[in-house]
C-alpha cells in the first residue's frame, strides 16, 4: 500500500478536493494486491489489481474501482509509484501543466521523493537542457546526482534562493513545485521571461497550524510574464495511456530508475506515513503488507 502526502490533508477536518478521513473508520488509499476470490467477469484469482482500499491486509473491492495491472515485467509496487499516480503527476506536470519545451532549464523541489525523482529523470528525456533538484539531506543530494540531475543541493544547507542562483546562474524556465514556501519564492526569483511553474504540492506547509506567508516577489510575474498553474493529477487521466507506454519503455531501457523505500507490515504504516512527511523516504514510500 501507498502512503501519500495528500493523506495528511485528509487528517484535517476541512473542506478540500478530497473528503476528510472519519474518526473510527478505516483509512483508505492506493494499494495493489492479489485477487483471492472474484465474482467479477474479467478479474481472475491470481491477478494483481490496483485499488483504493489500502490501510488493510484484505479488502472487498468493487470491480468498478479495481484495475488489473500487468506484473509480468514490473514490480506490483511500481504501480503505486513510478508507473502509477506519482509518475503520472510528474509527467502531466511537465508536459501538460508547464508545457516543457526543448532546452528549458528545469528546477524540481522535493526531488528525491516519489513525484520529484520521476520529474527530474523525465525532464531531460522530454528535452530539458539542464535539471536542478533540491532535497533535504546530503545523502539525497548524492542520490540526485546518480539519477542524472545536473546540479543538486540540500535546502537545509543555505537559503534556497542563494543555492538556486548558484546552480542556475542564467535562471530557470520551469519550476516543478512540490514544496511551496521559500522554494516557491526562490524559484520565482530565478524564473526567466515566460517561465512556468507547475504547482503540484506545498508540503512545507502541510503540518503548519497557522497560514504560512506567501511568496513576497509575486510582482515579478508581471514583467517576466510568468505563469503559476496548480493542478491535480486526476484531471490528467487522458494522458495515462501515453504516459504508461512511454514510461514502460524508459524503465525497460534504463532511462528511468524506479526508486522506492519499503517498510514492512501494516503495523508500521503510521510510522511510514509520518516518516514520509519527515523525509525518511527516497523515492516512493511503500508499505509491504506481506
Ligand atoms: P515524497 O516527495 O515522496 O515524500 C515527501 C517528501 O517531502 C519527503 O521525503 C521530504 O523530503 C519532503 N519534505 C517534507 N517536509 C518538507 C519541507 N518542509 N520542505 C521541503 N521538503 C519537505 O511525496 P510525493 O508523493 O512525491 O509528493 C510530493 C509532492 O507532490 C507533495 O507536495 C504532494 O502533496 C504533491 N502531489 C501532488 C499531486 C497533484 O495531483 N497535484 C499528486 C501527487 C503528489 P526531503 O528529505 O527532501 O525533505
Amino acid at each position: 500500500m501507498s502512503v501519500d502526502p495528500y493523506m495528511r490533508g485528509r487528517m484535517n477536518d476541512a473542506a478540500s478536493y478530497v473528503a476528510p478521513f472519519q474518526l473510527d473508520a478505516p483509512l483508505a488509499g492506493g494499494a495493489v494486491g492479489e485477487v483471492l476470490i472474484s465474482r467479477a467477469p474479467g478479474i481472475e484469482p491470481g491477478q494483481t489489481v490496483l485499488h483504493g482500499l489500502g490501510w488493510r491486509e484484505h479488502a472487498v473491492v468493487d470491480a468498478s474501482s479495481a484495475r488489473v495491472v500487468d506484473t509480468s515485467t514490473t514490480a506490483p509496487s511500481w504501480h503505486l509509484g513510478v508507473l502509477g499516480m506519482p509518475g503520472l503527476t510528474a509527467y502531466a506536470g511537465l508536459v501538460g501543466v508547464a508545457g516543457l519545451s526543448e532546452d528549458d532549464v528545469v528546477f524540481v523541489s522535493g526531488a528525491a521523493g516519489a513525484v520529484g525523482s520521476v520529474a527530474g529523470q523525465l525532464a531531460p528525456l522530454l528535452g530539458a537542457s539542464r535539471v536542478i533538484g533540491s532535497a533535504g539531506s546530503e545523502a539525497k543530494v548524492a542520490h540526485l546526482r546518480e539519477l542524472g540531475f545536473d546540479a543538486a543541493f540540500s535546502y537545509r544547507d543555505a537559503p534556497v534562493a542563494d543555492q538556486l542562483r548558484q546552480a542556475a546562474p542564467d535562471g530557470i524556465d520551469v519550476y516543478f513545485d512540490n514544496v511551496g514556501g521559500d522554494h516557491l519564492e526562490a524559484a520565482i526569483g530565478s524564473l526567466r521571461l515566460g517561465g512556468r511553474v507547475a504547482v503540484c504540492g506545498a508540503i512545507s506547509g502541510y503540518n503548519a497550524t497557522e497560514p504560512t506567508p506567501g511568496p513576497r516577489n509575486l510582482g515579478l510575474l508581471i514583467g517576466r510574464r510568468l505563469t503559476l498553474r496548480g493542478f491535480l493529477v486526476g484531471d490528467w487521466e487522458h494522458l495515462r495511456q501515453e504516459f504508461e507506454t512511454r514510461m514502460a519503455g524508459w524503465i525497460a531501457d534504463g532511462s528511468i530508475r524506479a526508486d522506492e523505500t519499503v517498510v514492512h507490515g501494516l503495523g508500521q504504516a503510521p510510522t511510514a506515513m509520518i516518516g514520509m512527511l519527515a523525509g525518511e523516504n527516497t523515492g516512493k514510500m511503500i508499505v509491504a503488507l506481506d
